[in-house]
């Protein structure tokens, strides 16, 4: 599942690549993938791209937007005819081989990141008046492209009960978040109704920063460690982006050709079961389940009970 810093990239890259677009056609392939009057968006500008915690945003002129989630296993592949690879964070833009056309892709990698499209998993194409083609594919079918108003927007219960992000508040507010859950803290990290775009890699990763085990009761931690909390997840959210998110264990078969971000290389404990801790202090990496989440963590420098 796509997190904060892999939605952020893909945000950054369309948002160059899409802004002044028209949108000429929309084909649905799959009923439930696409919602609301795409006949709305037909011959509308694009005049920016947004992200709301995971969601990406789509804003058309006429109060209009494309709001698209990508749950399990949603993906955009942006096929452009450009000469030039608008590449900017992870070089996640490539040149096809043999075709001059460029590829932006974002979302769950898989194959269809670099296959021939339209795929089996294709559920909606979106194309440009440029020529241009955007590939909504997903092969779970969890996730969803939704035509909708500001307003419409704004009271979508994904929207409405979005929490903030962590660098939107301060240590106090964020103490305040946690400090009454009765509750594992990684899964309050992750309940997007508290705060959001916290996935798995990067609340596991985070809490190995500030040396938090991950079932520790929220009640019991201090000011002081919340405040490091959100250092720490500011800290792997902002590595995540900046090296443009991560391509994770699903697709480490594929030959991606180059595209995808690289914070895999860069994991403190996600993915790292058996591995030494990074701290070199004699821990071995545990895995153990938590809201029937992998979870991993450091048993020496992440202690349970404090
Ligand atoms: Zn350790």
């Amino acid at each position: 599942m796509p997190e904060l810093p892999e939605i952020e990239t893909i945000k950054l890259q369309l948002e160059e690549k899409l802004t002044g677009e028209r949108i000429s056609a929309i084909e649905t392939l799959h009923k439930k993938s696409v919602q609301g009057d795409t006949r709305q968006v037909i011959g509308k500008k694009i005049i920016g791209v947004r992200r709301l915690g995971k969601m990406l945003v789509i804003n058309l002129e006429n109060d209009l937007h494309l709001a698209i989630h990508f749950k399990m296993s949603g993906q955009l592949v942006l096929v452009s005819s450009d000469k030039k690879p608008a590449s900017r964070q992870g070089g996640q833009a490539t040149r096809i081989k043999n075709r001059e056309k460029i590829r932006i892709v974002g979302g769950h990698p898989s194959g269809d990141w670099t296959g021939k499209l339209p795929s089996k998993h294709t559920r909606a194409i979106f194309k440009l008046q440029s020529g241009a083609k955007m590939y909504f594919n997903d092969q779970r079918i969890f996730g969803w492209v939704r035509v909708v108003s500001s307003l419409q927007l704004a009271e979508d219960s994904f929207v409405k009960n979005l929490g903030p992000e962590p660098w939107n508040i301060t240590d106090d507010q964020f103490y305040e978040l946690i400090r009454k859950r009765k509750k594992a803290i990684k899964l309050v990290i992750m309940d997007q109704t508290v705060i959001s775009g916290i996935g798995n890699i990067y609340a596991n990763d985070g809490l190995w920063e500030a040396r938090i085990h991950p079932g520790r009761n929220a009640q019991s931690l201090a000011s002081q460690e919340a405040k490091l909390l959100r250092a720490s997840l500011i800290k792997v959210l902002r590595e995540g982006i900046r090296y443009g998110g991560a391509t994770t264990s699903d697709a480490k078969y594929i030959n991606l050709d180059g595209l995808g971000g690289h914070y895999q290389e860069h994991f403190r404990t996600y993915d790292r079961e058996g591995k030494k801790c990074l701290r070199s202090d004699g821990g071995v990496i545990k895995k153990i389940t938590l809201g029937s989440r992998g979870t991993y963590f450091c048993p020496k420098c992440q202690i349970r009970d404090k």
